[in-house]
């Protein structure tokens, strides 16, 4: 027979083997895994002398946060696929009824997006934690996120009548307990008693009131966020998790500090089903060479950490990659100073490409650990398994054909974002996509996006 595509010469990478061999891909999904040169197709990717990886997941994407939704998802889809990126997670929030006010998001949202994606939902009042079961049974959304840096800050920040204090979390986790099919709960980490009073004040409300502005810069935030903040809040919402049996999966989201990173290998070995994800910022950057442009919450922290987090990601207490990716601008992006310049940055595009060169080529970590925690691993934590994740017959063809020996230096052009600016402007960076197969189609080629707004869909779980 003749498949639609097959991609052809190329060394398959899983997270625990690699093997010679083509993939042949019909209607969208993997049908056949054989010897090379033993399929037929339409279309022919080449990937002699390359690696074949299942497509990267990003869990942990904030789009339509600074853009409208429908401006992120054309945009930054385009840049995730020029990254290898086939799959994002959206967390998504809003002040409203969800099941009353998703359907306009998903219109727009599948006109838009030219790889799959999926919304995970950040809850923030008792009513949004009532409807868990209506948005699990008719939206499809089986993931959620508890934002404890929003403690205080939810009723004036989005207008909820709500302080998210631990009581409404303790509400949000009972109930993901009491749901039939499997959930995720993505927990922000952050103890905000410590971190306001160090900070003189609740930072998500106050930024410009701030009287020591003008002399704060990178290592305030740093001081204001102590990474004894981050780990000791963990530790209790897993407990939280445990106390009501909650064993689906507690994940907690960008791990930034050494100290957590211990606490969670901790949690593990006494038995807490807890899944740790750290972002590509935290691995490849210290604080002393950050400014206000890599303002994020949690800080990049120093080099004592970033090399810890190597290790937790090597030995497998880490096992996912995230990046917290938002879509601004410079002229955004920058206030006066850094207490009113906007959280967050773009990254999704540079995040396999990082893991590759600073993790794979540099010997951190091997090419089967990086397909784990930057797809396989995500795709279990994110109900996505083995649909998306895997290179097997019956899973979306979602692929990435890297090539570990290029070497690229990042400019904001290469990366196709909205953002105009990238963190990592000016670095060489080794192990590049050839070309990203999204959905059987070759959504990307040598510099090129083919996939058009719309051709991504919503994954609807449970798969
Ligand atoms: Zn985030």
């Amino acid at each position: 027979m003749t498949y639609d595509l097959v991609v052809s010469g190329g060394t398959v990478v899983t997270a625990s083997d690699r093997f010679e061999a083509d993939i042949a891909v019909d209607d969208g999904t993997i049908a056949a895994i054989g010897d090379h040169d033993s399929f037929e197709a339409d279309t022919v990717v080449p990937a002699d002398g390359n690696y074949v990886l299942p497509g990267a997941i990003d869990p942990h994407t904030h789009h339509g946060i600074y853009n409208s939704l429908a401006d992120d998802a054309n945009t930054e889809s385009r840049s995730d696929l020029v990254g290898g990126v086939t799959t994002i997670g959206n967390f998504f929030r809003r002040p409203g009824s969800y099941p009353e006010i998703m359907d306009d998001y998903f219109e727009v949202a599948e006109a838009n997006y030219r790889h799959d994606y999926f919304f995970s939902l950040g809850l923030l009042s008792f009513e949004h934690v009532e409807e868990i079961p209506t948005i699990v049974d008719e939206l499809g959304i089986t993931t959620f996120k508890w934002y404890m840096n929003y403690k205080y800050a939810a009723s004036e920040k989005f207008g909820v009548d709500c302080e998210m204090r631990d009581d409404f979390g303790n509400a949000f986790i009972e109930t993901l307990a009491e749901q039939e099919a499997p959930t995720t709960l993505g927990y922000h980490s952050e103890n905000v008693e410590i971190t306001n009073a160090l900070a003189g004040g609740n930072p998500y409300v106050e930024t410009e009131s701030d009287a020591d502005a003008a002399s704060a810069d990178y290592g305030t935030l740093v001081e204001e966020f102590p990474d004894y903040a981050e780990a000791q809040s963990l530790v209790a919402g897993a407990s939280l998790a445990k106390q009501h049996d909650y064993d689906d999966s507690f994940y907690a989201v960008h791990v930034s500090a050494g100290r957590t990173a211990d606490e969670l290998a901790a949690l593990q070995d006494a038995g807490y089903g807890v899944t740790g994800e750290t972002c590509t910022h935290y691995l490849t950057l210290t604080a002393e060479e950050c400014d206000d442009r890599m303002k994020v919450n949690p800080p990049v922290r120093g080099p004592e950490d970033r090399e810890t987090l190597w290790e937790r990601v090597a030995d497998g207490t880490i096992s996912c990659i995230g990046t917290d990716h938002c879509a601004n601008e410079t002229e955004d992006k920058l206030g006066e100073t850094i207490r009113d310049s906007q959280l967050g940055f773009p990254s999704t595009g540079t995040m396999l490409p990082l893991i590759l060169s600073e993790g794979v080529d540099e010997g951190r970590i091997d090419l089967e650990r990086a397909v784990a925690v930057t797809s396989t691993n995500t795709a279990r934590a994110w109900n996505l398994y083995p649909k998306k994740g895997a290179i097997r017959v019956g899973s979306d063809a979602d692929l990435a054909v890297v090539d570990l020996d290029e070497t690229k230096t990042v400019t904001p052009e290469l990366l196709q974002s909205a953002g105009d600016y990238s963190i990592y402007e000016g670095r060489d960076v080794t192990g590049w996509p050839t070309h990203t197969i999204a959905g059987g189609e070759v959504a990307y080629e040598d510099g090129d996006v083919l996939a058009e707004p719309g051709s991504g869909t919503h994954v609807d779980r449970p798969i």
